[in-house]
């Protein structure tokens, strides 16, 4: 306690220290009141908890002015009985654990037995509820914690609690309040967050009188996100569901390429509690770190089981904090499945990697990856392409095997099935682009006059791409497929052994990784203090690219302080690798766009370039019909 201290100030200690007594419950439940409903949505929290736990199907929120002069919660739960009913507004009165041990294993929402009185404490609070076992309910009025009067109501089984004035009678944490419109949102956003997590029970939301949602129950989540939030949201969501050992993940990610200004659509729960857990948006934007650009965030519905044994819920009366007893392992299994289920999203395990050939582009004279003749020579352009000077080094080069298939387009013939295939109209002399899985799905390049930008029209709209973009992320797509499927022992030597003088710390990581690098295909060693000997390569590298990329490699190791594994400095150098020498440039040619989009499109992550920023995007029709505000 702070007594203050000078000379004439008269200290208080010995009239409290003589007046010292147990507070009455009252005083007692306003003080609690004060960590267990700081807000109203924490009150509408409590009561929606409350419902859940009495196995309610059908749950009704209404408020107004924020819930600050009035708030509704009403379910078909199990109700309780008159005596339950005056027990449950006495402190520590819980039906939901007996002794301390339960606290280890708990299921419900609520524990505590807080909640109920501390609301009453501080509101004019009215309680209704009736069981099946009894005809009538039971009616309870509370007046800022003074019991006003208790009679029987008729009303159908279930629970129905009404605050209104919420601290009226505490006009010091009245004023913490924030305005309408932000305690409005604090309570439609924790609304949403239970429906997410029940979409079996019908939930309802009015704001005075203005339904917000009502979302009757519905088996499948993606279904409550899409009446909840939006169609929107929904769209960009994918199911996942991941188990191992004895956790597991499910609910709804993010597909890449999707990302959102905010973290509030990162919606968190434990074991079906809501959470704000550091442990898992750690995890979510780790895993998304080169799928969403930096400074967006990928929207999530993450919902982690676990034995409950293994997560501390109750260190804050509001529950919204929690601890796992393991953290390290949770984190790690967060990453590794988060990661898991965006690969899979994005067909990664769908789309083969297969070695990218390349061939002779018949107007730059470059390599530049090979695609379906059929769709060059069908939907070449009316206007023969005029490539800009300068764009010559700009393709990718990828194939790492050294054995580069030569031909030009006009040698070839088109084969005999050229006319078939219904990639698209004959007659229609624009470029098209192919084709993620479905045959029917075409992309048709209307223009390019934007720098990078290429414009395309897609049976579902428009989409807008970045043509450098593309040409990195398949460069670094084809380096990392190289150098997963050779990883060991290939090995090329270099004709002339090249020597490397470095500082001291990366001298010093350098020596700490020469085997492990011996493992991945690279012979170096050292032949004096600093200097290095690079005697051999691995395949992937290109031998002239070699010594960029080792200093590339050491770099990075040595800015990040050489402590991660050497997998991820080796795929941060091919990160560089990939987007280097793509010198300043206008535009590719169509046909060079045809054939990036073309290739991007078979790329196992091809909607974020490896720095993690978008390549494309869709408009949908729908927006433009939304803007023109009739069908097209
Ligand atoms: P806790 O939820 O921590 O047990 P509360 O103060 O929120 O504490 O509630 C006290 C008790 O009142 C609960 O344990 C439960 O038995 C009963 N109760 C509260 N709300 C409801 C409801 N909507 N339906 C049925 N019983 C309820
Ligand atoms: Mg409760």
């Amino acid at each position: 306690m702070y007594f203050p201290i000078g000379r004439n100030v008269p200290c208080p200690y010995e009239k409290i220290m003589a007046k010292i007594r147990i507070l009455p419950d009252r005083v007692a439940n306003q003080i609690a009141a004060g960590e267990v409903v700081e807000r109203p949505a924490a009150v509408v929290k409590e009561l929606i908890e409350n419902s859940i736990d009495a196995g309610a199907q059908k749950i009704e929120i209404e408020f107004r002015n924020g819930g600050k002069s009035y708030l509704r919660v009403e379910d078909d739960g199990c109700g309780m009985n008159p005596d339950q009913a005056l027990l449950c507004l006495e402190r520590h009165a819980t039906s939901k654990i007996r002794k301390a041990s339960d606290l280890d294993e708990i299921q419900t929402f609520g524990f505590r037995g807080e909640a109920l009185p501390s609301i009453s404490s501080v509101s004019r609070f009215t309680l209704r509820t009736r069981t099946e076992e009894n005809s009538e309910g039971n009616e309870i009025l509370i007046n800022g914690g003074k019991m006003i009067h208790v009679k029987e109501c008729g009303m159908p089984v279930g629970t129905r609690i009404e605050v209104a004035y919420l601290f009226n009678s505490v006009p010091g944490r009245r004023k913490f309040l924030k305005t309408e419109v932000t305690e409005s949102s604090h309570i439609i956003h924790l609304a949403k967050l239970y429906a997410l997590a029940h979409p079996g029970i019908t939930f309802s939301l009015i704001d005075g009188s203005r339904t917000l949602f009502r979302s009757p129950a519905c088996e499948d989540l993606l279904d409550r996100v899409r009446e909840i939030f939006g169609k929107s949201l929904a769209e960009c969501l994918a199911p996942i569901e991941i188990e191992s050992g004895g956790m597991n993940l499910g609910g709804l990610l993010g597909k890449p390429g999707y990302s959102r200004p905010t973290r509030k659509e990162m919606l968190f729960y434990v074991n079906r509690r809501p959470v704000e857990s550091k442990t898992m948006s750690y995890a979510l934007l780790e895993a998304y770190h080169t799928y969403a650009p930096k400074g967006r965030f990928p929207p999530a519905v993450l919902f982690l089981s676990l034995d409950s044994s293994l997560v501390d819920v109750n260190i804050h009366p509001a529950k919204r904090e929690l601890r796992f007893r393991e953290e390290i392992k949770v984190r790690g299994f967060l990453i590794d499945s988060i990661l898991h289920a965006i690969k899979q999203i994005s067909g990664e395990k769908m789309v083969e990697s297969k070695a990218i050939e390349l061939e002779r582009d018949s107007h730059s004279g470059q390599m530049v990856p090979k695609i379906d003749d059929r769709l060059l020579d069908r939907y070449k352009p009316v206007h023969s392409p005029h490539p800009i000077p300068g764009v010559a080094d700009l393709k990718p080069e990828l194939d790492f095997s050294n054995k580069v298939k030569t031909k030009t387009l006009s040698d070839e013939t088109p084969p005999a099935d050229s006319n078939q295939g219904g990639l698209a109209e004959k007659s229609d002399p624009r470029p098209v682009v192919g084709l993620r899985g479905d045959m029917n799905v075409t992309w048709r390049l209307i223009d390019r006059s934007h720098g990078n930008m290429a414009l395309f029209s897609t049976p579902q709209g428009l989409v807008v791409g970045h043509s450098r973009s593309a040409c990195e992320t398949i460069r670094f797509e084809g380096l990392k497929a190289a150098f997963v499927t050779t990883r060991k022992a290939s090995s090329q030597s270099l004709l002339l052994s090249d020597s490397l003088e470095l500082d001291g710390a990366e001298s010093a990581y350098l020596q700490k990784c020469i085997p492990q690098l011996g493992e991945i295909g690279f012979a170096i060693e050292e032949f004096g203090r600093n200097f290095f000997r690079m005697q051999a390569c691995p395949t992937w590298l290109e031998p002239e690219k070699a010594h960029t990329f080792l200093r590339d490699f050491l770099e990075i190791a040595s800015d990040s302080g050489g402590e991660s594994k050497i997998e991820i400095y080796v795929k941060e150098a091919m990160v560089r690798q990939a987007t280097k020498n793509i010198g300043s440039h206008e535009s590719f040619s169509e046909d060079e766009i045809i054939r990036l989009s073309n290739q991007l499109l078979a790329c196992r992550n091809p909607y974020t370039c490896p720095q993690g920023r978008p390549i494309y995007y869709e408009l949908p029709l729908r927006d433009f019909e939304n803007r023109f505000q009739r069908k097209l």
